[in-house]
């Protein structure tokens, strides 16, 4: 997933990639700890131009996953689709002033990735910008009405005999609930 420098022209340089989750250590962590099931590769297209000395990538993360829904816990469908723009450079420009406590400004402040060499290293921007692009709090449907934090009945699936009782009782049970998963 390296890009060259030497292969980026004029009128830049079109990359579409398709590689499997393993090849992402943060994504296969993920899934490791069974916080997402990915279902689908991850493919990317971008492109790349050098402007004033810096690499500037727009493009395209896509993938599929399965997360619990945050209501109901069965798995929900999710699809990761997300534009990125990444600026890489190879030494900060100067600036006149430090950061407001008078440290020094550091790349990230500037919104830039440092690289050396003559190649970027796309895999920790991509990965990073999957795990951006899953949603907090999945559902499996919009509609989704959860389990009863009384007895834990999926309400999807049956009505249960606990009566709409003491709200605020049964919204911190349920929080609990999610922790404990
Ligand atoms: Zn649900
Ligand atoms: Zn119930």
């Amino acid at each position: 997933m390296q890009i060259r420098i030497a292969d980026i022209k004029d009128n830049g340089l079109s990359l579409d990639l398709v590689e499997g989750v393993e090849s992402f250590p943060v994504l296969q962590e993920l899934q490791g700890k069974g916080e997402c099931l990915f279902t689908q590769p991850v493919t990317v297209n971008l492109r790349a131009f050098v402007v004033s000395g810096m690499v500037e990538i727009s493009g395209h993360v896509a993938t599929a996953a399965e997360i619990a829904c945050s209501r109901c816990l069965k798995p929900a469908e999710v699809a990761v689709d997300s534009r990125f723009d990444l600026t890489y450079t190879r030494e900060l420009p100067e600036v006149e002033d430090e950061g407001e406590d008078g440290s020094e400004i550091t790349a990230e402040d500037m919104g830039l990735i440092l690289f050396d060499g003559d190649e970027i290293d796309l895999l920790d921007a991509i990965q990073e910008q999957v795990v951006l692009a899953l949603p907090f709090n999945p559902l499996c449907s919009r509609n989704c009405r959860g389990l009863c934090p009384q007895c834990g009945a999926d309400l999807n699936e049956q009505a249960c005999s606990c009566g709409p009782q003491d709200y605020n009782i049964k919204f911190s049970a349920l929080k609990n609930f999610k922790v404990d998963k």
